[in-house]
């Protein structure tokens, strides 16, 4: 048989299984988000055929023109969308897009400082398993304890101290606006190269809904999944570098850490990027930030407390610290109900990071799949009922987690994805 139920029986039932999931699930993964139907046309293409190791007009293989097409028309309209006079589109995912700048710009055992991982950082950004804490000297710089907040007196002071090669802005888990104009001053007052991973943010820098870190930065990374809402993958911008460090930056992507590009990615990369430049995409991340913000308003009203006391942006993260269960008990019960965050730490964290005692949420998804400031609301109160039964532990949690499994199926019926 050529279909896939007929060929691959066990992978079709998963594939129908995750539909599924995705249609019924309210989904509040703060990095997850659903790519448009042309995006995964694109993707799902002959583009995946092709083998294009090099650059649009220096290939190392013929047969190239038509993927030239679509690698140059990703990177202008990156450029366009971000205000910027570089871009590169081929790093497979933001991991890939990171490796390079560490390759094009320090050398192993450099210094380099990035928000300690406890406190919002990524993995890419130092973690003592990731290349990036096994090959550089991670100095960390952190969150004042009493506010939440990036204190940048102390980046300072640190950074100061430790002359790191690369300073680094970005994040996975911190709900307000990074000053990067600060940070440039402290990278320029410490002879630090001014990085900053965006990935969190970008589809709302895109849209003018958070400062665009590209005027400030020397280099900016992201992916292209979460807020930008384009497929899996990996970008590198740069504004007013000179031919030099930009070439740079190629030559780490390939031949540095990368064999052939995904030209099926970088094609749909364009679509995405073409749809991010329309006005409807501005109103969407509008609607983001209004729905993240109602979230926050009803759970602060529900006395559950917020790590900076709200969100500026997408996500913010739920301090559980003072409760009898952990962020995994939480994800866990919230699971069970159809909703879907994960657990992370809170800064201060006394619990490890497989356990947790925080919960982070965001607004990406369900707002791409019609959900306004009413629903948001609706769903942060019956997150709030999945999380007073699991702390009343008297076995109201059963009687509250069917309740809201079927709130939430009746909710995600009228605004499907795809369907
Ligand atoms: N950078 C940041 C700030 C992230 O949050 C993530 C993903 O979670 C990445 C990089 C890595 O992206 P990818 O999972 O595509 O490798």
């Amino acid at each position: 048989s050529t279909t896939l139920a007929g060929f691959d029986p066990a992978l079709a039932a998963a594939l129908r299984g995750e539909e599924s999931r995705q249609e019924d699930h309210a989904e509040l993964i703060a990095s997850e988000n659903y790519a448009s139907p042309l995006v995964m046309a694109v993707q799902n293409s002959v583009f995946t055929n092709k083998y294009a190791e090099g650059y649009p007009g220096k290939r190392y293989y013929s047969g190239c023109e038509h993927v030239d097409v679509a690698e140059r028309l990703a990177i202008e309209r990156a450029k366009a969308l971000f205000g910027c006079d570089y871009a590169n589109v081929q790093p497979h995912a933001g991991a890939q897009a990171n490796a390079a700048v560490f390759l094009a710009l320090a050398e192993p055992g450099d210094t380099v400082m990035g928000m300690n991982l406890a406190q919002g950082g990524h993995l890419t950004h130092g973690n003592p398993s990731n290349f990036s804490g096994r090959h550089y000297r991670i100095v960390p710089y952190g969150l004042d304890p009493e506010t939440g907040l990036i204190d940048y007196d102390e980046m300072e002071r640190i950074a100061l101290e430790t002359r790191p090669k690369l300073l680094i802005g970005g994040f996975s888990a911190y709900s307000r606006h990074k000053d990067w104009a600060r940070m440039r001053a402290i990278a320029d007052k410490a002879g630090a190269i001014f990085w900053v991973d965006m990935a969190h943010v970008a589809g709302l820098v895109a849209a003018g809904e958070y400062p665009n870190p590209l005027p400030h930065a020397h280099v900016v990374t992201s992916t292209t999944h979460k807020t930008l809402r384009g497929p899996r993958g990996g970008i590198i911008l740069a504004q007013g570098q000179g031919a030099d460090f930009c070439r740079k930056l190629d030559s780490a992507v390939f031949p540095g850490i990368q064999g052939g590009p995904l030209m099926h990615v970088i094609a749909a990369k364009a679509v995405a990027f073409k749809e991010a430049l329309r006005p409807e995409f501005k109103t969407y991340q509008r609607q983001v930030v209004a729905n993240a913000r109602a979230m926050a308003a009803v759970l602060q009203r529900r006395g559950y407390k917020i790590v900076s006391g709200g969100t500026d942006n997408h996500l913010m993260l739920i301090d559980l610290s003072t409760k009898p269960y952990t962020g995994k008990d939480a994800d866990a019960a919230l699971g069970d109900a159809h909703i879907t965050a994960n657990k992370n730490s809170v800064p201060n964290d006394p619990r490890s990071p497989f356990v947790t005692s925080g919960l982070r949420i965001g607004t990406p998804a369900v707002t791409t799949r019609g959900f306004g400031v009413a629903e948001c609301e609706q769903l942060a109160g019956w997150l709030c009922d999945v999380l007073d039964a699991l702390e009343a532990g008297d076995g109201a949690l059963a009687v509250v987690r069917d309740r809201v499994r079927g709130q939430v199926a009746e909710l995600c019926r009228r605004h499907p994805v795809y369907r």
